[in-house]
């Protein structure tokens, strides 16, 4: 029997809509079907990336929900798996892989977003503990969080990129208050995170302590392919940990639910709009025979292509290691294409474009997602970095010139 096959055997018999998320999770996790290519015991089977594709379109087509998303298991996971020690990929990859712990990855700081390794939040050794102060910034969904991947100094006396030590942090501690921030959508999806005189082991710290940059590069490479490669497979997504709600319902309901808001325009978030989307748009709008416009649209149409084809090979490369500088192509990619996304739907939707609510053109979901379209040339690191990184490390441009890898961090001058 193929492993499709197999696959979709065993969802026939383990899926029930009456069992909770926790459980289904539980069964999928146990199954090695959660995260196929993480080992055995951590919710995989080792397997290689054709045979996760073919689990997760397997899944996909069986309509069940698929395995926890977020910063855990995009970014956590495979950064415990590739740093972190047995003990540590225990604690943290297991609970990932069953959806029982959110992550938030806390790493840009007021002062450091782009230039990253600035960073200031101090981590100061205090017996078996450290003693986490100072700010970040843009932690997406860290109110959700029961966990986060913290970069903070441990060594002011060394070059920046030096002194940087990878913890997990406990978010559900006193010393750790979250502040929502509210985007131009009008959606609070990221927060700020103060930090006072809170604690970490020095257990949780992730790699050799001062050796945090090399583990927060592998993090970053892993965020750049997520953000970059899109969705593996068109499964239900639902969010992980006991914050967002959802571990004690019924699948049935969650899977209900998720259908109603996928067929509700005025329910749906997006960055870009499918070519299939923008095409519905220039009929319904009378513009299906204007040259100029046919002509963008299939441009369009054919980068979109060509960015989901690219798109497979970059998620294939993900499972099998550190993602390389080619995922940096995809997250340049993507960003480009929110523009020209935003860019078409506007010019086609005229004046209409100023307004917003459900009794606009598709319920306002055209003008929610022109407004989140900057979204992919932020997040995960910036248009001109990922040229920086593919001029740097694909192309073997020479590097920026700077001194700031000889000079100790405390005599930088900063912002
Ligand atoms: C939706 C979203 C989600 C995010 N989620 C998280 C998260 O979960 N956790 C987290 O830690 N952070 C997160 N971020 C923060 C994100 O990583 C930073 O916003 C990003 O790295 C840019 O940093 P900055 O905002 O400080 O801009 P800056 O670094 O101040 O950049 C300002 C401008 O200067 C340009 N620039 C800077 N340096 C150079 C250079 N060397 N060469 C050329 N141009 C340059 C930039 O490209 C940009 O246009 C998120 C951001 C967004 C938008």
């Amino acid at each position: 029997m193929d492993t499709a096959q197999a696959v979709a055997e065993w969802a026939a018999e383990n899926w029930h809509g009456d069992l909770t998320l926790a459980q289904w999770w539980q069964r999928l996790a146990d199954a090695g079907y959660a995260f196929p290519s993480w080992p055995v015991g951590l919710g995989g089977l080792n397997a290689s990336p054709g045979q996760a594709r073919q689990i997760s379109s397997a899944l996909a087509a069986a309509g069940v929900i698929g395995p926890p998303v977020g910063n855990g298991p995009g970014m956590g996971g495979p950064t415990v798996l590739a740093h972190g020690t047995a003990e540590q990929q225990q604690r943290f990859v297991a609970p990932m892989a069953y959806g029982q712990e959110a992550w938030a990855q806390l790493f840009s700081e007021p002062g450091a977003g782009s230039d990253l390794a600035s960073l200031a939040t101090s981590a100061v050794r205090d017996g078996d503990e450290f003693v986490i102060n100072g700010q970040k910034v843009w932690n997406s969904f860290a109110d959700m969080a029961d966990w986060g991947m913290l970069l903070a100094r441990t060594d002011v006396d060394v070059p920046k990129h030096k002194g940087i030590t990878y913890l997990m942090i406990d978010m559900n501690q006193p010393g750790v208050e979250v502040r929502p921030l509210v985007q131009m959508n009008g959606i609070a999806e990221f927060c700020e995170v103060f930090f006072t005189d809170a604690r970490v082991p020095v257990a949780n710290v992730i790699g050799a302590i001062g050796e945090g940059w090399n583990v927060a590069r592998t993090t970053l490479a892993f965020e750049r392919a997520g953000a970059g490669s899109g969705r593996a497979a068109n499964t239900i997504s639902v969010g992980a940990g006991s914050k967002a709600g959802n571990l004690q319902l019924p699948v049935g309901e969650l899977v209900k639910r998720a259908k109603q808001e996928a067929n509700d325009p005025t329910l749906r978030t997006e960055m870009l709009l499918s070519s299939r989307t923008l095409f519905k748009m220039a009929r319904a709008l009378g513009h299906g025979d204007d040259p100029a416009l046919r002509d963008r649209l299939m441009r369009y149409h054919a980068n979109s292509q060509v960015y989901s084809w690219t798109g497979q090979r970059g998620r294939d490369n993900a499972k099998t290691g550190r993602p390389g500088p080619e995922v940096s192509t995809l997250k340049l990619k993507i960003a480009l294409l929110a523009h020209e996304s935003r860019d078409l739907s506007m010019s086609m939707l005229g004046a209409e474009g100023m307004l917003m609510g459900d009794t606009t053109f598709e319920g306002g979901r055209i003008q929610r997602a022109a407004l989140a379209s900057p979204v992919p040339s932020l997040g995960g690191g910036t248009n001109e970095i990922q040229r920086n990184i593919i001029g740097e490390q694909a192309l073997g441009l020479p590097r920026e010139p700077s001194d700031d890898n000889v000079i100790p961090f405390r005599e930088l001058r900063r912002s």
